[in-house]
């Protein structure tokens, strides 16, 4: 059946009973138009290994098993993880984990996996966390095409000195070339979400510079943007004592009175390595 199909879709839920939970976040891709955008910017090749979080009715999942080797695919709702299982469970190449994502450990299961690309539709509520997670682990995908609100799209996408420029920003960007793809309307879903949808393109790029101690960086940037207005001298008081800000401002160029949102990812780089 043709799930970029609205009629298709709405027939098919029928047929299941199923009726989507908001809370999951269960929006249905119906756009084929958005289907290839997304597959077209996921570059995919019969090489790749893909992680897909919320297969949901599979049309992305589908689509994905025909032109890669690989896919593991985890979908938290049991009614969903069956009806892929039944429609898709023979193909080659699909690893169906029917659990929470965000009680999966992504770190272990990108390495084991070798997964080396991340495309999905993901749902509102746990996007940012299992994007975070990815970027963070030990082996993280080389490209990740996502589907996310359209806020979190701006705030992954946002350069310094932009209200949107904060946490999500510097984890993004300090290992991803990030970019707004595509606004998508609620239209192409079904049912149709409140909000608007973005694909946001990430394509892993070497670091300029290494981070020592990516737990002190963590900190450090958590604590500069848990207060937008505060100084960096004022953060920077509960990770040096007072003598040593000098000379970390000289070796970072950095003024002391600067706001978080006016650092570029590159200097928050050096801060946390010269706090190290
Ligand atoms: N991939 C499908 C598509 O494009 O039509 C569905 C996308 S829908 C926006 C999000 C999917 O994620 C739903 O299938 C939902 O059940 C699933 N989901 C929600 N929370 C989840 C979680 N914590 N772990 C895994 N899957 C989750």
């Amino acid at each position: 059946m043709k799930l970029t199909r609205p009629s298709e879709v709405r027939a098919l839920l029928d047929r299941l009973q199923f009726k989507p939970s908001k809370l999951l976040g269960q929006n249905f891709l119906i756009d084929g138009n958005i289907l290839n955008i997304l597959l077209e910017a996921a570059d995919l090749s019969p090489h790749d290994r893909v992680l897909e979080i919320g297969p949901g009715l599979g049309v992305v999942t589908e689509a994905l098993l025909e032109k890669t080797g690989h896919v593991v695919a985890i979908e938290k709702d049991s009614r969903l993880a069956a009806h892929v299982e039944r429609t898709l469970g023979q193909t080659p190449g699909l690893d169906l984990i029917h659990r929470d994502a965000t009680d999966v450990d992504l770190d272990q299961l990108l390495r084991e996996q070798r997964l080396n690309k991340l495309v999905a539709n993901l749902p509102y509520s746990v996007g940012s966390r299992i994007l975070v997670d990815c970027f963070q682990a030990q082996t993280p995908p080389e490209r990740i095409v996502v589907t996310v609100q359209k806020e979190v799209a701006d705030r992954l996408a946002a350069g310094v000195n932009t209200s949107d420029y904060g946490l999500l920003s510097i984890w993004a960007q300090l290992d991803y070339t990030v970019s707004l793809h595509k606004v998508i309307s609620p239209a192409c879903f079904y049912p149709p979400p409140q909000i608007r949808s973005a694909i946001v393109l990430m394509v892993k790029k070497a670091r300029t510079l290494d981070v020592r101690d990516p737990d002190l960086f963590n900190r450090l940037v958590k604590a500069a943007f848990s207060a937008r207005r505060k100084q960096i001298q004022t953060t920077l008081q509960k990770f040096a004592p007072p003598e040593r800000l000098p000379g970390i401002f000289a070796a970072t160029g950095l003024t002391p009175t600067q706001r978080p949102e006016s650092i570029p990812v590159i200097q928050w780089c050096r801060l946390a390595n010269e706090l190290g």
